[in-house]
């Protein structure tokens, strides 16, 4: 999609360091990371939020490749967050799964 700052990234528009990429989805450090480990997973195909996903195999893709990231970075306790919408915080309107790591999450989250 035109003007997405991720459909960018994932495309190679924004040269960005993905440390995971596969047929469908794309992972990199986020910019401005809320833990000593942050990284976002994001479909190559555009889709606004959680709420434009319209399939099983998409839900699946995105979420399946977080375990393969975090067994190559030898991760096994993480904090995954979706934001869905302004009011939840989320900023980019391109699905996007936050993966941190590296330090102690409180709950409920903020
Ligand atoms: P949201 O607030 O929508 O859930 O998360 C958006 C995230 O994307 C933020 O954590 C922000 O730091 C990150 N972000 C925004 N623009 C860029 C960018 O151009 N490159 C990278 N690597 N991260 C970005
Ligand atoms: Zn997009």
């Amino acid at each position: 999609m035109a003007d997405c700052i991720f459909c960018k990234i994932a495309n190679g528009e924004i040269p960005t360091n993905l440390i995971y990429e596969d047929e469908n989805v794309v992972a990199f450090n986020d910019l401005n990371p809320q833990a000593p480990v942050h990284f976002l997973v994001i479909p190559k195909k555009h889709y606004a939020s959680l709420n434009d996903i319209d399939s099983k195999e998409a839900f699946g893709y995105i979420f399946s490749a977080i375990p393969k990231i975090t067994a190559k970075l030898e991760i096994k306790e993480y904090r995954t967050v979706v934001n869905t919408g302004a009011s939840a915080g989320q900023t980019v309107f391109h699905i996007h799964v936050h993966v941190m790591a590296g330090r102690d999450f409180g709950w409920p989250a903020g």
